[in-house]
């Protein structure tokens, strides 16, 4: 009986695992296509300052498959990366938010706004990054001042020479740096004093339970005394409610992203009420 059972939960496992191969593969393959295909997005999120001002916004990445609908980027990015990908839809990205900047540097309500984009170690690390991005700064004549790059913590312990001289060379340019989900990797924090970076994002996971786990607290708080007496920007994410935002203002944070200000959207929707 036991031995049927096994039989029939290995048997189970088998099939549950080749689904989940096949299925990757196909995602891989449309990965693949979705950049030529048009199905590509960016929408962007916006951050604000202590008086709800927007000063800024975050480009994420959206899939729109024909046939699945939205693929979450917990689900693509990941695949991106593994294939090697994330190289032209990095790219790709950077050039949109380049041409957005561009755009709006002659626009008088929006030229101070900055565009964080999303970095991917894959990304960062190849030889050809500060060319390329150079290139676009100079093709598409965007305010280099105005462009966000972020990065993960775990970039910052990989190769710790060669990424600093990247960042260097960047920063030499005006770019700017933001440590995204601060908290999250596994890291020493000496990298913290080393690398030139200007903002730190504190990670949603510590902001959801901020105002019932003493922990979370402590957490977001020590971040925030640290982040200002190194001279960065600290940043909130995942700012849901009124009551996290003021207690994050009597904490010193005075930057904020989240639902609370507004979700992710396509350019136009968002500005509609500005
Ligand atoms: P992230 O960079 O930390 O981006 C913030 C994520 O939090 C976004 O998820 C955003 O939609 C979500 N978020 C913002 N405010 C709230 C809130 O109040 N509550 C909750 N529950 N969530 C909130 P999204 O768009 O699904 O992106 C997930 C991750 O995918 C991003 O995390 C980033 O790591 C990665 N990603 C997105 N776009 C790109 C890209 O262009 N390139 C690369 N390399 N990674 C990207
Ligand atoms: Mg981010
Ligand atoms: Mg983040
Ligand atoms: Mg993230």
């Amino acid at each position: 009986q036991a031995k049927t059972a096994g039989g029939n939960t290995l048997r189970f496992f088998n099939q549950a695992m080749q689904t989940s191969l096949i299925e990757r593969a196909n995602l891989e393959a449309d990965l693949h296509h979705a950049l030529a295909r048009n199905e590509l997005a960016l929408h962007y999120q916006r951050q604000v300052d202590h008086q709800g001002v927007t000063i800024g916004v975050e480009a994420l990445l959206r899939w729109y498959h024909p046939q699945r609908g939205w693929v979450s980027p917990a689900t693509f990015i990941p695949l991106a990366e593994e294939t090697g990908l994330i190289v032209p839809i990095g790219y790709w990205v950077l050039k949109s938010a380049c041409e957005q900047l561009a755009k709006w540097s002659h626009q008088a309500p929006y030229a101070t706004l900055t565009i964080s984009v999303n970095v991917s170690s894959v990304q960062f690390q190849q030889p050809e990054f500060v060319r390329n991005l150079e290139g676009l700064l100079a093709q598409t004549q965007a305010p280099p001042g105005r462009l966000v790059l972020e990065v993960t913590e775990s970039l910052l312990m990989r190769e710790p020479k060669r990424v600093r001289n990247t960042m260097l060379k960047l920063r030499a340019q005006g770019i700017r740096f933001a440590i995204d989900d601060f908290g999250t990797g596994y890291s020493s924090l000496s990298y913290l004093k080393r690398l030139p970076l200007d903002e730190l994002k504190i990670d949603r996971s510590f902001i959801r339970e901020l105002l019932t786990d003493k922990a979370d607290a402590a957490i977001v708080d020590t971040t925030i005394l640290l982040a200002v007496s190194l001279g960065l920007t600290v940043v909130a994410e995942g700012v849901e409610k009124t009551e996290q935002l003021d207690w994050l203002k009597g904490h010193g944070c005075y930057r904020y992203q989240g639902y609370l200000f507004g979700r992710p959207m396509p350019i136009d929707n968002l500005f509609e009420s500005y």
